[in-house]
């Protein structure tokens, strides 16, 4: 879509044609209900980005097979959704520069969250919400950058929970959540149900997290 043909840029003086042409890596946009985490049940559109700087191997995501978007095609696409609240995830969405898509956004009235996994500092004001997903348990010399935000959620795979004290300091809700593998037996997936849910009684300075949208069969 051309920007100086677009009609949903709205108050065309908030947009700046920068930003509307920004280009980004984009998986896939979706309309859902977030399934795991502090705001599990919550409707949102999510945006996924290309491209993570990590190789976890319970990922679930083809972050390689996406298509170049412009902001605003991205715009238009969530647009169509009556919803005011975005996920900005991936991949890893904190390899781009996310203030078109902010300014585009903000102007709209939009809250905006991101899941990153906390190897890149997040800037000041970008987001109203931070996840912070760490894969220290794969990855124990990647430095996790981003300390402080909303949301600490974990997958759980029976590592040594002491890795993350200080990094829970940082951050007002603390996760733990199973590791769930679609090409696992279900005996395997519910042995990893029930190590963290032990785990979790033990530790309650620690929440469970589950990834209901699994369990629905969506997105
Ligand atoms: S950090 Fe997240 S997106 Fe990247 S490989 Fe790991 S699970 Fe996948």
């Amino acid at each position: 879509m051309s920007f100086e043909q677009c009609s949903i840029s709205g108050d065309a003086t908030v947009d700046s044609p920068r930003d509307l042409a920004t280009t980004y890596k984009i998986v896939e946009i979706f309309h859902s209900v977030q399934g795991e985490g502090a705001h599990a049940g919550i409707p949102h559109v999510f945006v996924r980005f290309g491209k993570c700087n990590l190789q976890c191997e319970w990922c679930d995501t083809d972050f390689e097979t996406f298509t170049e978007m412009t902001a605003i095609d991205i715009l238009a696409d969530v647009l169509q959704y009556s919803c005011k609240r975005i996920i900005f995830t991936g991949g890893e969405p904190m390899l781009n520069d996310l203030w078109p898509l902010h300014r585009l956004f903000k102007a709209r009235g939009y809250t905006l969250s991101c899941e990153s996994n906390g190897t890149i500092l997040i800037p000041d004001g970008l987001l109203d919400w931070i996840c912070i997903s760490p894969k220290d348990q794969l990855y124990p010399n990647v430095r996790i950058k981003q300390r402080e935000g909303d949301e600490l959620k974990c997958v759980y795979v029976g590592q040594d929970l002491s890795i993350y004290d200080e990094l829970m300091n940082g951050f007002s809700h603390c996760f733990l959540q199973p590791c769930y593998m679609e090409a696992e037996s279900v005996e395997w997936n519910g042995k990893n149900f029930a190590m963290t849910e032990t785990v979790v009684k033990e530790n309650p300075e620690w929440r469970l997290s589950l990834q209901t949208h699994k369990w629905m069969g969506v997105d």
